[in-house]
């Protein structure tokens, strides 16, 4: 790891603290009312745990394989305390790989359609039945595609809150919240998408009240203000929080 590294996580976390709380009074929303989530998928175990010496303590990876890889990781070192971190999975989930994720992740937050969580809740009903333990629900966010582009994923605003009822029904999730990603480089786009997400929830919550949806997954290295602004309870920063060249 190149020399300053930590000096500049350090510096760059300091900065970043200040520019969401800014963001939270500004809004007047509580200074406690949203955390960063650091998005480590580009970085290796080095940064990570320099990462957490500078103060991180959540993290996101979209990766199941690197999931499991940076997990083994830290587990093995002796300069990291294993309560001191947790880790979300942030990214494109296939069925075929939930079970990787499944005890690794303590919060799935791309559940991109009422087929995914059915998925993941049937595997966690399955493995608690085969070790003869009660179910424990995998807390889960739902993506939802507000600007309708054609390359992003999530559910379409519409089949989320046709969802509603099945998705409240499912035994194997803890359905905490919704997630979603604006498209890039309008900051006014990427305004009205969080504002669409938060509206979103706020329709679900009055079609479902047995569905509480508290938490907002929104903004990233580029939009992170704007999402704080429209009430985001997790920002994901990658390139802000690891890329010494990523100018904030
Ligand atoms: C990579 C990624 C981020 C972080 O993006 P940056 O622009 O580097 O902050 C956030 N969310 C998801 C789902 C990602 O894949």
């Amino acid at each position: 790891m190149e020399h300053g590294y930590e000096e500049h996580m350090v510096r760059r976390r300091a900065e970043l603290m200040d520019r969401m709380r800014a963001a939270l009074v500004v809004s007047g929303r509580d200074i406690d009312s949203a955390r960063l989530l650091a998005v480590s998928k580009t970085v290796g175990v080095d940064e990570v745990v320099a990462a957490m010496r500078a103060g991180y303590t959540l993290f996101g990876e979209n990766r199941p394989q690197e999931l499991a890889r940076k997990l083994e990781a830290l587990a093995a070192r002796d300069d990291v305390s294993a309560g001191a971190y947790r880790f979300d999975m942030i990214g494109n989930l296939q069925t075929n790989k939930i079970n990787m994720v499944l005890g690794r992740a303590a919060l799935i937050h791309s559940v991109r359609s009422a087929k995914l969580a059915r998925a993941v809740s049937d595997r966690v009903v399955r493995a608690a039945e085969a070790a003869g333990r009660p179910v424990v629900p995998q807390p889960v966010l739902f993506e939802v595609n507000v600007s309708g582009e054609e390359s992003k994923s999530g559910f379409a605003p519409a089949e989320l809150r046709e969802s509603l009822e099945e998705l409240a029904e499912m035994p194997g999730i803890a359905p905490q919240g919704l997630m979603t990603m604006a498209p890039r480089g309008d900051e006014s786009v990427a305004r009205r998408t969080f504002c669409g997400l938060r509206e979103l929830r706020d329709t679900c919550a009055e079609l479902c009240p047995e569905l509480a949806l508290p938490e907002l997954s929104m903004g990233m290295s580029e939009d992170f203000e704007a999402a704080l602004a429209e009430g985001s309870t997790i920002v994901r920063l990658g390139r802000v929080v690891f890329d010494p060249l990523f100018a904030l």
